[in-house]
């Protein structure tokens, strides 16, 4: 069951500030508080949704898909097209995943190590 007081769906709501770097209606990215790498974004649907396979079984092809190719908006954004990039997303217990609102690390800007 999803948990309305996730700190995502905090930051989602205004509740808790964050740094975006691009946001409409439908999607949010924002700088990752505790940063991995040179340039660290997440990357979050506005819609209710636990991890990947909520997201993507769960929601219209539309919605997924206008994440995805705003994910890719984002990433131009930030200017890593040219020199690629990392998309990582946690899920459960094995992957380690600490908010439970499925959400994509962005990371770049620097030769990541594993
Ligand atoms: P995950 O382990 O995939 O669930 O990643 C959660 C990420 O959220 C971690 O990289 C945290 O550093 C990041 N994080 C937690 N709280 C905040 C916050 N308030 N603003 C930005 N990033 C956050």
């Amino acid at each position: 069951m999803y948990d309305e007081n996730n700190i995502f769906a905090k930051i989602i709501r205004g509740e808790i500030p964050c740094k975006k770097v691009f946001e409409d209606d439908a999607v949010l990215f924002f700088y990752d508080i505790s940063p991995k790498a040179k340039i660290h974004v997440l990357g979050i649907p506005k819609n209710p949704c636990i991890d990947y396979a909520d997201f993507v079984l769960n929601y219209d092809d539309q919605i997924v898909s206008n994440f995805f190719k705003k994910t890719e908006h984002v990433i131009n954004i930030l200017g890593l097209r040219k020199d690629g990039y990392r998309i990582v997303s946690n899920s459960g217990v094995n992957g380690c995943q600490e908010v439970p609102h499925f959400h994509i690390h962005i990371l770049g800007g620097e030769k990541l190590t594993l």
